[in-house]
């Protein structure tokens, strides 16, 4: 058994550990799924596993946030890949506000 509790979102892609989800929420996705005190979403919607690091620093600056589509996020630790699919009625009430779901599993083409 695996005893990392990093968890990579599958929104955004921001990796924090399960409990700072849970405690704080998503810094990119929080106004939107609201992980905070949500158990189940957290399981939902992050994935605990996960490929490649990059420390964004800057994000409006960064080739790198440019290159992971993290432009405009907060500053930290992204994954590059992230294994898992958002539940499809999750990816529906995003896309009703407006916000389009990439899956960062790499099956998303340009
Ligand atoms: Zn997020």
């Amino acid at each position: 058994m695996s005893t990392r509790t990093e968890r990579a979102c599958m929104i955004c892609a921001i990796i924090q550990p399960y409990r700072e989800f849970l405690s704080q929420g998503c810094p990119n996705c929080e106004s939107l799924l609201a992980y905070k005190n949500d158990d189940e979403l957290v399981q939902d919607c992050t994935s605990p596993s996960f490929e490649g690091l990059l420390a964004v620093c800057d994000t409006a600056n960064s080739w790198a946030a440019k290159w992971l589509r993290v432009d405009g996020f907060q500053p930290g630790l992204y994954a590059v890949k992230v294994n898992g699919r958002l539940p499809e009625d999750i990816a529906r009430d995003l896309e009703a506000k407006g916000v389009v779901y990439r899956p960062r599993d790499g099956s998303a083409q340009d």
